[in-house]
């Protein structure tokens, strides 16, 4: 990873040449997103991910440190810690992935290694010559010098880390990048993490499956098997996986198309979540806008009523009428009220099941109903649930359980909603309760 221009293709071109010269000839060599290198003096091949380098592509870059080991961040030395190698510190910080540094264009006659490192521990990085534990090689990835070194550093670093995987156990493998190739179909290239990937396999990768047709090398080569840390390209996908997916063998297919059915359910579960979510931001909002309209109209016929009490001390009956605004009459309001017949208590009711549902209310019905009036807007069967409580809200309704419970959430959003929630394990119990209530919701007389 680095800053654009800093030499990343350079370095991976001269890298994957090597890789080329100590592979067999006939070779074609494929662009599968990694390649692996081996040391001439060793039989530990280091495998790069050839991730673009262009800003649009930060996202993939993240990935990209999230899928290796380790990151060698290209920095040129006539150039400096440019904004791109500042994000390439932060993805490989943020990824937990250790870094080695790789100043370049040290062939330059104007190349300052001493600046680079000076300057990249101002982003935490502090490299063994300034006393810290990272290590930095002075390359030139043109001209392939001390590359050989860099390969090295990889290696003792991989050792150091003790950076291993079982090849043995399920396949589990990060896909670098997928797309459909005519006479091969979906393929993806894949690095293999822990377990060996063989033909044959059935694999799951996101909301995809596939069973491995073919595998091939990044040396172009058909293979059979890849271990952990090998690319390889795979053919056999039902439909394209993303970049980045997690790709995991599975025993069977039966499994695959369940483990996929599950993964696409709780994709759309999600979806409806996150859309409840909206609705119920927006309905919150509205709400709040409602109580301050409502308490905006309660202050302004509070002033219109201060208003007429101010003309009747002063002015004379009839005047009054005559000035009168077009805002009804507290008094005529106050008059209306008292004709506008009894309240009403309204109910969602809930239940365990629908045989006690219908008991309670039939039960509640059933009470006198002369000074307040009983209504259930809505019942059913299950636990109490958000919906029951916003049915609750838009009618001024409360909400009844019997034999079932409201969760943690569900009284919280009541409670932020104000909406009354009774739950009960007793009828008389829930009846004397709607009762009580019945009492509070009386007009007191005098
Ligand atoms: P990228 O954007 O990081 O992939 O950078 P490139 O690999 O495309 O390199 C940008 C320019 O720097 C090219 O013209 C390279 O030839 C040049 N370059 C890369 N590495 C070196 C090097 O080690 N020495 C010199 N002199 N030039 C280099």
């Amino acid at each position: 990873m680095g800053h654009v221009d800093h030499g990343k293709t350079t370095l991976l071109d001269y890298l994957r040449k090597s890789a080329i010269a100590a592979g067999e000839a006939g070779g074609i060599t494929q662009h599968i997103g990694a390649f692996s290198v081996s040391l001439a003096n060793s039989d530990q091949p280091v495998t790069f991910l050839d991730t673009p380098g262009h800003a649009a592509f930060s996202n993939m870059r993240s990935r990209g440190a999230h899928m290796t080991d380790i990151v060698v961040l290209v920095v040129a030395a006539d150039d400096g810690v440019m904004p791109q190698t500042i994000e390439a510190i932060k993805h490989a910080q943020d990824a937990d992935v250790p870094i080695i540094v790789a100043v370049n264009k040290c062939d330059k006659p104007q190349a300052n290694p001493n600046r680079i490192k000076e300057m990249l521990l101002k982003h935490s990085v502090q490299v063994e010559d300034f006393g810290g534990d990272i290590q930095a090689v002075e390359i030139s990835a043109l001209k392939g010098d001390n590359v050989d070194a860099l390969i090295e550093n990889i290696l003792t670093l991989a050792e150091v880390l003790d950076l291993r995987a079982p090849t043995d156990g399920p396949a589990e493998a990060r896909v670098v990048e997928s797309q459909s190739e005519k006479g091969r179909g979906m393929t993806a290239s894949v690095l293999v993490k822990n377990g060996t990937l063989k033909v044959g396999d059935i694999i799951v990768a996101g909301t995809t499956w596939g069973k491995v047709k073919s595998m091939t090398s990044d040396l172009g080569k058909p293979v059979k098997e890849a271990g952990p840390g090998d690319p390889v390209k795979v053919a056999g996908w039902k439909e394209l996986p993303n970049a980045g997916d997690l790709a995991l063998q599975v025993e069977t297919e039966a499994l695959a198309k369940e483990i996929i059915a599950n993964r696409a359910q709780r994709v759309k579960q999600q979806k409806a979540l996150q859309d409840i979510r909206v609705i119920n931001e927006k309905r919150i909002q509205h709400n709040e806008e409602t109580q301050e309209h409502n308490a905006e109209r309660k202050q302004y016929a509070r002033e219109v009523y201060r208003y007429y009490r101010g003309l009747r001390k002063d002015y004379p009956l009839e005047e009054q009428y005559l000035t009168k605004p077009s805002v009804p009459d507290p008094a005529e309001v106050a008059h209306k009220q008292q004709y506008r017949g009894p309240p009403t208590l309204r109910f969602v009711v809930k239940g365990d099941v629908s045989g006690t549902i219908t008991a309670v209310v039939d039960a509640l019905l059933a009470l006198p109903q002369k000074k307040v009036r009983l209504e259930v807007v809505s019942h059913g069967v299950g636990a109490i649930v958000e919906s029951d409580i916003q049915m609750a809200k838009s009618c001024e309704a409360m909400v009844i359980g019997f034999n079932v419970k409201a969760d943690r959430t569900v009284q919280r959003v009541a409670k932020y909603l104000k909406v009354p929630v009774e739950t009960h394990r007793v009828i008389y119990h829930l009846i004397d309760a709607v009762k009580q209530r019945m009492l509070d919701t009386m007009e007191p007389e005098y």
